[in-house]
């Protein structure tokens, strides 16, 4: 787990455990509600043991301690509070905030990454979803929906056989919005998806070409063990000797090694993709039975009234 994400969990943990703390301080520094206190754990721990020992006097026992909480309960209402107040009431009642729920990884972790992913992909506003696409700005309307529902489907399945999807087509035929909604989709579903554009991902293969060796991993981490890698506008970035096509390669190389998925938007037709990124990155960006290739032959949406 991230730094990052680790601090925000023990944040939360830490306050909800210190207003608990503060709100039984508070309630004991009455020493009627202290005296109740102090009686009830004591016939808690009685019944605990006469539980454990299948006693005969459980009963009894439960009996008393449950009628011991209604008299502290009416007491904190006095105080403007509830027994519920002097418990830590965490942000996740699964986890505890610990971030670990059945021995794995709790959903408001997965959430957190996510956020945080969101964050370092640069979206300034939520990103568009599938519910806000418009056909009807399209040349074919038909064909649209379809390609929308076909990724959108795509995007709900953990173990498709198609691993990368690059969409080619025009300036302004709608690619960055599909992008943006596949994203949307992919962290709604709960996959850990990192979005960026091509020229902030050159920018990070930058930094791991100039990294010493030791600090080399931390910096591709997110690009190659996110679930879904985005890239937006392939092809629009500066090349850089020695950088751009040799990470390219490596990411692309070892997230398909390891199953994982990439999504790519370009202007680039495939033979330009090939020429400018060489054979070996193309092999890794479209091969029939794990790539899938989508046109966008539309006129410039954002040209039309
Ligand atoms: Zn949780």
């Amino acid at each position: 787990m991230k730094q990052e994400i680790k601090d925000i969990l023990r944040e939360r943990r830490e306050s909800a455990e210190l207003v608990a703390r503060k709100n039984l301080a508070y309630a004991l520094s009455f020493p009627e509600f202290k005296k109740l206190y102090e009686e009830e754990r004591e016939v808690m721990i009685e019944l605990a043991r006469a539980l454990a020992l299948d006693s005969s006097g459980a009963k009894a026992l439960k009996k008393k301690h449950s009628s011991l909480l209604e008299v502290e309960e009416a007491y904190l209402k006095t105080k403007e509070l509830t027994l519920g107040d002097l418990k830590p009431k965490y942000f996740c009642s699964k986890c505890d905030d610990t971030g670990i729920f059945n021995g794995r990884e709790c959903d408001c972790a997965r959430k957190l990454k996510n956020d945080y992913l969101l964050k370092q992909s640069g979206f300034s506003r939520a990103p568009r979803a599938f519910e806000e696409s418009n056909f009807s700005i399209f040349d074919d309307p038909k064909y649209f929906t379809s390609l929308y529902e076909k990724m959108k489907d795509w995007t709900q399945k953990r173990s498709s056989k198609i691993k990368n999807i690059v969409l080619c087509g025009n300036t302004g035929t709608g690619k960055t919005f599909l992008l943006e909604c596949m994203l949307t989709e992919l962290i709604k579903n709960g996959r850990l998806t990192l979005y960026t554009t091509a020229f902030n991902l050159g920018q990070i293969f930058l930094k791991y070409h100039v990294a010493p060796e030791d600090k080399k991993q931390s910096v591709l981490e997110n690009v190659l063990s996110c679930e879904v890698l985005i890239i937006d506008d392939l092809g629009s970035e500066p090349m850089l000797r020695n950088v751009t096509e040799e990470y390219l390669y490596l990411t692309l190389n070892e997230r398909l090694t390891s199953g994982l998925s990439t999504i790519i938007s370009t202007n680039l037709t495939p033979e330009e993709l090939k020429d400018r990124y060489g054979e070996r990155v193309f092999s890794r960006l479209i091969n029939k039975n794990q790539n899938l290739l989508l046109k966008f032959e539309n006129r410039d949406l954002r040209l039309k009234p």
